[in-house]
């Protein structure tokens, strides 16, 4: 593998996780999956607490503004199986969560029963965080060297540090400085990018920003970072002209930290 020497002025790395230090799979055949086999567990277990009252209402509240937006809406079956009003309105709720996830809904009211159902599956070892090998060794080398580490990804900060706190490797959650999902803006926007150097306080150009989607090295180029873009197995195949314009790594043991102390 070749070596990659990253800019001597480079102060930070920022991170993407899907497809860069985590398999592109882990959401879609472990963290959803989860969800749709659980749900109905989860909600009968917790349905009489403040918790998970709020996060019905807040889901109910959504389908509401679905219907007013005229958008599609989930049907429902009348379930004869089912007996107690409990059960049918559990019912009800697994049919609109599913159907939101089908139709890979953002919203805040799915992300927030996702990511309260993720904490119990990371807290009782049920899900281990995936993170590629060669991740956890080239982040504390890089720290070694005086450089900062964050985050930046789709998903919940909440879900990011669950992922890290109960992965493969152990608690990793310390190795960052800092961690940012899409509240400071969508990862193909250059703003975005703009606002982390902000927030990090360094010049955008003193960042280095890896990830696998060429739309999100596109944005982060626009604003000034350096861009490294990560290939995985599974991740989307990047085109003739993507692959020549960015520098291409597999592995984050490939980064050299040239002409640094
Ligand atoms: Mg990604």
């Amino acid at each position: 593998m070749a070596s990659v020497s990253i800019p001597a002025c480079t102060g930070a790395l920022l991170l993407d996780i899907e497809g860069t230090t985590t398999p592109i799979t882990f959401v879609k055949d472990i963290l959803f999956p989860y969800i749709r086999e659980h749900l109905e567990d989860h909600l009968s277990t917790h349905w009489e607490e403040d918790e998970c009252k709020e996060d019905v209402y807040l889901l109910k509240k959504q389908i509401e503004e679905d219907m007013k937006q005229n958008r599609a809406c989930p049907v429902h079956v009348v379930d004869q199986t089912v007996h107690t009003d409990e059960e049918k309105a559990i019912r009800k709720v697994v049919e609109d969560v599913l159907w939101q996830m089908a139709a890979d809904r953002k919203s805040t009211a799915l992300k927030q029963l996702q990511g309260h159902m993720w904490r119990t599956a990371y807290a009782s070892g049920r899900i281990k965080g995936e993170i590629y090998p060669d991740v956890v060794p080239a982040i504390k080398k890089w720290r070694e060297r005086g450089l900062k580490v964050y985050i930046y990804s789709s998903g919940s900060v909440e879900a990011q540090k669950l992922l890290f706190r109960y992965s493969v490797e152990g608690d990793v959650v310390e190795l960052f400085d800092g961690h940012f999902d899409t509240t400071i803006g969508a990862k193909v926007e250059a703003k975005s990018y703009e606002r982390i150097a902000e927030k990090i306080g360094c010049q955008p150009e003193e960042i280095t920003f890896l990830t696998d989607v060429a739309r999100e090295a596109k944005a982060a180029e626009e604003a000034g970072l350096n861009v490294l873009l990560v290939v995985r197995p599974g991740n989307l195949e990047l085109t003739e002209e993507e692959s020549a314009h960015y520098t291409l790594i597999t592995s984050f043991s490939q980064l050299q930290l040239t002409g640094r102390a």
